[in-house]
């Protein structure tokens, strides 16, 4: 009999719903399928996958009889696509369902940024308003300038909402697009250059490795902050790293780093960088939906459906 196997840190939920679902048996990481004997191996017909760990010909290769790879989550880079293609494999990702949250994240650490909210309440936790009076005058976010690098499904929400702060809206993307009037920019360099927000919304993988490069993040200037919900791959982290040392760009907003969860600390001694724990998709609303088009997949998959959304 085919099995469902789930691969990652699936919260109790998700976990009751692809046991009610599917049977399905749970691994923790991809380093766990070879501890399984070669029946269990060939049970498996159907993954269901969560986290970062890289998936990749060397696991689809222990697994003789798997037909599909449903992601949690839209980004789906730890995954090679290419081995899984080969392979007559499919896999299948959750578009769409995450984009708002996503797309607030990345206004509310801009608006951080530019009205300083985490040094305002820090100074307000110490009692330095009661004790000494007001805040010092920060800095205007609607009506700025703003450029989007990749005007995808997200980087579209985004932009959406920043015209509603009245915010001139530039964008960069491979070809020019259908948009209300907002400004394309064929290179990322030119788009830094023309904004004082930058926001990264690209896909990550190697395609866009240090795609926000040190040109680019050195054409933003010292009014400039980089906001980054995409992956941390997609920005060079070192030139981002000595540019906010140094001053040479105001400040940033992170989701997303190299090296996730341990980031390199010398994030944590900076002031004008808003730190999140890579949380973009993580309301409860959000991922129940994900998680539901995850198992929406599977069910397809097995009954010989068409696939929801899929990436290959
Ligand atoms: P999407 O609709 O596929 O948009 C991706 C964007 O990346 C497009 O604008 C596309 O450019 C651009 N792009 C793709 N390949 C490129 C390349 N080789 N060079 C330059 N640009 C390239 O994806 P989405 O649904 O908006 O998601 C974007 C990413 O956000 C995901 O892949 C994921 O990594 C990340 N994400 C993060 C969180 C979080 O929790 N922080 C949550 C969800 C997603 P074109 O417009 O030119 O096609």
């Amino acid at each position: 009999m085919y099995q469902t196997l789930a691969i990652g840190p699936f919260t109790e939920t998700e976990q009751e719903a692809l046991r009610a679902e599917f049977g399905a048996t749970f691994m923790a990481t991809p380093a766990g399928l070879s501890e399984l004997d070669e029946s269990a191996r060939g049970a498996v017909r159907a993954v269901a996958y969560k986290g970062g760990k890289s998936f990749g010909a060397a696991e689809m290769d222990l697994l003789p009889n798997l037909g599909v790879v449903s992601n949690f989550g839209v980004g789906y880079d730890a995954i090679d696509v290419s081995a899984a293609t080969k392979r007559a494999i499919k896999v299948t990702n959750t578009p769409d369902v995450l984009n708002d949250d996503v797309a607030d994240l990345a206004v509310a650490m801009m608006l951080m940024q530019g009205r300083e909210m985490l040094q305002a309440s820090a100074w307000a936790h110490s009692g330095q308003w009661a004790n000494t009076g007001e805040y010092r005058l920060n800095r205007k976010v609607s009506g700025g300038t703003v450029g989007i690098v990749g005007l995808g499904r997200i980087g579209r929400e985004i932009a959406n909402r920043l015209a509603a702060f009245k915010m001139n809206i530039h964008y960069y993307s491979r070809q020019e697009k259908e948009t209300p009037g907002w400004e394309w920019h064929a290179d990322p360099v030119s788009l830094a250059h023309a904004v004082d927000y930058l926001v990264i919304a690209l896909v990550g993988g190697k395609e866009t490795e240090n795609f926000v490069s040190r040109e680019v993040i050195d054409a933003l200037g010292p009014r400039g902050v980089v906001v980054n919900i995409s992956r941390g791959t997609t920005v060079d982290e070192e030139a981002l790293l000595q540019a906010l040392e140094t001053g040479r760009i105001a400040g940033a907003g992170l989701d997303v780093f190299r090296n996730e969860p341990k980031i390199d600390p010398r994030f944590y001694a900076l002031p004008n960088v808003v730190i999140q724990p890579h949380q973009g998709s993580g309301t409860v609303e959000t991922r129940a939906a994900m998680a539901a088009l995850q198992r929406r997949n599977i069910t397809a998959f097995l009954a010989g459906n068409a696939l929801e959304t899929p990436v290959n």
